[in-house]
């Protein structure tokens, strides 16, 4: 970098406050996360921090783009005029509209002697490496934002037009031509030498079964569950190597990619919704694609039809929420454990079995549970009620809880008199020595208060959350007749982290609980069903003995 003569503001003498002017910018264009209350305030935190004096922080709208400039004109003409030194941003990339911008703008201020700094970027300007860092910084918040929004919409653009699903990746049925192994990692990349192209994969038996799926969809033949259990028997995964479920069926069959289609999120969508996040929009329509069809068009309007009419159909028993309902999981497959009412009560079953034929017919009994879950939370309560006795000694509550108030109003009264000390330093009501003084002595009592605020937070909501958990615990073991299902599940949920059954055989089962503050039980829950069958014939026999000894 090329040095050059400095004109500007003279330096300061070591102690002084350096004037700064704060900018900040806000685009309205691209929703911005960011806002100016809190680039605000980030830039006031590192100025008293730093001992850089605020004159002034401008602030940018860019609404329609045209008036951007003049205010940032306006910040760079005053360091040129001498009237402050610095300017701070909340981030470098904050300070033009593109990457020429910043440059431009910051090549300025260099050259009448003033420097840019980051509230949120620690970079030491004065240095050849701090000011490639603070270059790049520049550079890589340009570049990010060029790739969202153009290369990637252009990515996406052109396969749309060329018939190929945006995201590119395996579709079921098919293989792809035209791709190499990617040579720098995972995936793959274009071959540059010839077109990609998916054409059916006459190796997998999913070719065949795909239209006699549409087909028994749409004749009633069979559904999704159906179509999940014939691929699974057939050796064929989903994608991503996995066994299929129903809901992946219905996901694959509704998307048409074997009637032809790509189905893809709509281009002229106008949802609120940033190019990135398009995979989460519902706004989908069905494309032509460029690869051949394994299903008739004749077909895929009957599956359309026939899919329509039973999505408006009266929602029957939809799969109850039961008790132990998305905390009980399958020790062998890791899936959920589904229940059901039977006549005995609710049985739990691996839903991998219950949805595709998968894992096995694993179950278990709800009350062969809640004895251990009971059990358990009892001895939680007892656990937490002692540990309760132990944070909350004989000081009362209230005096506590006035303490992190009574803090943060001193924090606020000493950021308040760092104000001050400025602003009368500015005015020359106070000399530079003694401002140093006061400043530094106000900074460690500032530090000293900070410490102990945050002390006493942690205690305040350390006893906040165990009187919580005392009164869940309590309530769930109080009432648990009393209470209504959804309510005794809510406890449930909050009290129990997970239940894992490992049923082995039908005789042979054991799960493992685990409660929120990690405590876990392993219980043996086996069942000798063949002496509790004996035992029943025996019982029965008695009684038909009693009966014959009464009526002889
Ligand atoms: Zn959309
Ligand atoms: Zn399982």
């Amino acid at each position: 970098m090329i040095t050059t003569p400095r004109r500007g503001a003279p330096a300061p003498l070591a102690g002084d406050p350096i004037p700064a002017i704060g900018y900040v910018r806000v685009s309205k264009a691209r929703e911005e996360m960011i806002s100016p209350e809190l680039q605000r305030e980030a830039i006031r935190e590192w100025a008293r921090r730093n001992g850089r004096l605020v004159l002034d922080v401008v602030e940018d709208t860019d609404v329609s783009g045209r008036h951007w400039n003049r205010r940032i004109m306006g910040v760079i003409a005053r360091i040129e005029a001498g009237e402050a030194r610095e300017g701070i941003v909340w981030k470098y990339s904050r300070f033009g509209r593109d990457r020429t911008g910043c440059a431009l703008n910051l090549g300025r201020i260099n050259r009448a002697g003033g420097e840019l700094v980051s509230a949120t970027e620690e970079v030491d300007a004065s240095t050849a490496v701090g000011r490639m860092t603070r270059g790049m910084l520049m550079e890589i918040a340009a570049f990010e934002s060029d790739r969202m929004a153009e290369i990637w919409a252009e990515t996406w653009a052109w396969r749309i037009e060329h018939g190929l699903p945006p995201r590119g990746g395996p579709r079921i049925g098919y293989r792809i031509l035209g791709r190499l192994p990617n040579p720098l990692g995972g995936g793959t990349v274009r071959d540059p030498n010839t077109t990609e192209v998916y054409v059916p994969d006459e190796s997998s038996p999913a070719t065949e079964l795909l239209p006699h799926l549409y087909e028994a969809y749409v004749t009633g033949g069979g559904g999704f569950r159906y179509g999940a259990q014939l691929l699974n028997e057939a050796g064929v995964t989903t994608t991503r190597g996995k066994p299929w479920t129903h809901t992946a069926v219905r996901r694959m069959m509704d998307a048409g990619f074997a009637a032809g289609f790509i189905h893809v999120h709509d281009p002229a969508c106008t949802g609120p919704h940033d190019p990135t996040r398009r995979r989460a929009c519902p706004n989908r329509i069905h494309l032509p694609g460029a690869h051949e069809a394994l299903i008739g068009i004749d077909l895929w309007e009957a599956y359309r039809e026939r899919r329509a009419a039973v999505a408006a159909m009266p929602r029957g028993t939809r799969a109850a929420e039961h008790l132990y309902t998305g905390t009980i999981w399958c020790g062998h497959c890791g899936a959920r454990h589904s229940g059901a009412a039977r006549r005995y009560g609710v049985r739990y079953s691996c839903s991998r079995y219950t949805e595709s034929g998968g894992c096995a017919p694993r179950s278990i009994g709800e009350d062969r549970i809640t004895p251990i879950v009971l059990d358990m939370i009892s001895a939680y309560a007892d656990r937490i009620d002692a540990e309760a006795r132990r944070i909350t000694p004989t000081v009362d509550v209230g005096h506590r809880v006035d303490q992190v108030a009574e803090l943060t109003r001193e924090r606020d009264r000493l950021d308040a008199r760092l104000d001050r000390l400025l602003d009368r330093l500015a005015d020359d009501t106070i000399g530079r020595e003694e401002y140093q003084r006061a400043r530094e002595r106000t900074l460690a009592e500032r530090a000293r208060v900070e410490a102990e605020l945050a002390q006493a937070e942690a205690r305040a909501a350390e006893r906040r959350e165990v009187a919580d958990r005392i009164h869940v615990a309590r309530s769930l073991l109080d009432e648990w007749d009393t209470l209504a299902l959804p309510h005794r599940r809510e406890l449930v949920r909050i009290l129990v982290d997970r239940i894992t059954v490992y049923r082995q055989s039908r005789n042979e089962a054991h799960i493992v609980v685990t409660l929120a503050d990690g405590t876990t039980r392993e219980v043996d829950v086996s069942t000798d069903w063949d002496a509790v069958a004996a035992r029943a014939r025996a019982g029965w026999q008695r009684v038909a003995a009693a009966r014959r000894a009464a009526r002889g």
